[in-house]
């Protein structure tokens, strides 16, 4: 499907025709992007190609397609560097599963969402099935993650980018958005169990709706970013 801007020409600007999957995305989750950069142009932000848009935790970046319209492109962490996909599918989607986490546990109105290149810390044995996650408040490159095996943050922990660790943790995605003073007990089967400042305030059963809907396949772009 695609959707496309109609007040960016108004402002002397190309319209964006956005790309997206009907069995993955809903038409509204589209239609907020839609007014966001059609708000953006009508105050006076002018985009380029190779510009970032972010939708959510993931900076989106915009191109240029065949017919001259802009469009926005997406990466898919699981690949590195990540590999660019035409699309607002996945962005969508985790940003569907960090404010579905964070609703359900009462923390919707304080998202901070990091970005793929900031850093965390991760244990030497994280892996395996489950993993907790301690958030400090971010400060510049540091997203204030840690992710460890239930352990606390220790020498041996090695510094790494939340991409690095989404690659390898895709299910981890739900939580990243998470405030600071946060705790999370994730699996890779979608649990997840949240406390702030110690206190335990719920969590989630079953499967990860980021990861879910970020897994189906699509064919990756043929040309990248800024062309
Ligand atoms: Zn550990």
């Amino acid at each position: 499907m695609e959707s496309t801007t109609v007040r960016c020409m108004r402002h002397g600007h190309r319209e964006f025709v956005l790309r997206w999957d009907e069995r993955r995305t809903t038409a509204a989750d589209v239609r907020r992007i839609v007014e966001a950069i059609e708000g953006d142009v009508a105050r006076g932000v002018r985009f380029t190609p190779g510009a970032v848009v972010r939708v959510g935790w993931l900076p989106l970046r915009v191109v240029q397609t065949p017919s001259r319209a802009f469009t926005l492109v997406e990466p898919d962490l699981s690949t590195l560097p990540p590999r660019w996909v035409r699309g607002v599918d996945t962005a969508i989607a985790h940003l569907r599963g960090q404010v579905d986490l964070a609703a359900r546990v009462g923390l919707a109105d304080l998202l901070t969402h990091p970005s793929p290149e900031q850093t965390a810390r991760v244990c030497s044995h994280a892996g395996g099935q489950g993993l907790v996650l301690d958030r400090r408040a971010p400060v510049g490159v540091d997203s204030g993650w840690f992710v460890g095996c239930g352990c606390e943050p220790g020498d041996d922990a090695r510094l790494t980018t939340l991409h690095q660790l989404v690659a390898q943790f895709p299910w981890i995605v739900d939580a990243l958005a998470l405030p600071e003073g946060c705790t999370v007990a994730c699996t890779e089967a979608g649990d997840a169990l949240v406390w702030r400042d110690g206190e335990p305030l719920g969590g989630r059963a079953g499967v990860s709706i980021a990861t879910r809907l970020a897994r189906a396949p699509r064919p990756p772009l043929a040309r990248c970013v800024g062309e």
